[in-house]
């Protein structure tokens, strides 16, 4: 598959509810291709994540993200969100490389509070055969925390530029009318605001 750049040889795959889509992810992404010289960086928003609640439908935060994520060098995909069931990072990884094939390098881009979580994902020995895993630091979460074991992917830990938002923040921040311009792009607050989203009238949570 060819991106507009050439071959994909190196992919960084971001995956999250993006329950909204904010700067964080946006710094986040751009910093993490610069420093691994992706090809392509695809956001992926899980459809039903099996960890974590979502307050908007998979369609709002899949559309919320293609508004958001809008550089060249980004994409979003529908993998998680079109998959039935729980959606496990490792299924992901190993539908994409049937995909793009053994060539490409697969980096899973994940935050500090996800990655300390490394330890519980579903069928991590797959995933290790997959992908590695780049860990991008978070406020008030310690990556010194973590010790991989030898059967993990590959974890690469990165230093980013501290970006203190969060979906959740974001969420709060509408259901009780203050302003998010700033910390999510101007489509995406349009967005939100044109759907009604989290502002705490009928509700759109999902189970
Ligand atoms: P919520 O507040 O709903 O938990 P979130 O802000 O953590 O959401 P997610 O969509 O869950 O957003 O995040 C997707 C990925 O991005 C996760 O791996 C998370 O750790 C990472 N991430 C989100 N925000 C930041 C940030 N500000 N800095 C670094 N990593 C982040």
């Amino acid at each position: 598959m060819q991106s507009k750049l050439g071959a994909v040889r190196r992919l960084g795959v971001f995956g999250g509810t993006f329950d909204p889509l904010h700067i964080g992810h946006i710094a986040v992404a751009a910093q993490v291709s610069e420093e691994f010289e992706l090809d392509r960086l695809m956001f992926v928003p899980a459809g039903r994540p099996w960890q974590k609640e979502t307050y908007a439908g998979p369609e709002d935060r899949y559309l919320m993200s293609v508004l958001g994520a809008s550089d060249a060098s980004f994409s979003v995909s529908r993998i998680e969100i079109d998959r039935k069931g729980p959606t496990y990072t490792a299924d992901t990884m190993s539908s994409l490389r049937s995909f793009y094939g053994d060539e490409v390098r697969l980096l899973f881009v994940a935050g500090a509070d996800a990655v300390l979580h490394l330890g519980s994902w579903e069928k991590l020995d797959s995933l290790a055969r997959l992908a590695e895993v780049v860990a991008v630091t978070r406020s008030g979460f310690e990556l010194s925390q973590l010790s991989p074991e030898p059967w993990w992917p590959a974890v690469r830990m990165m230093e980013v530029p501290n970006v203190d938002v969060s979906s959740t923040g974001i969420r709060e921040r509408v259901t009780q009318g203050l302003p998010i311009g700033g910390l999510v792009p101007p489509a995406v607050e349009l967005y939100i605001h044109t759907h009604r989203l989290y502002s705490g009238g009928a509700s759109r949570k999902t189970p």
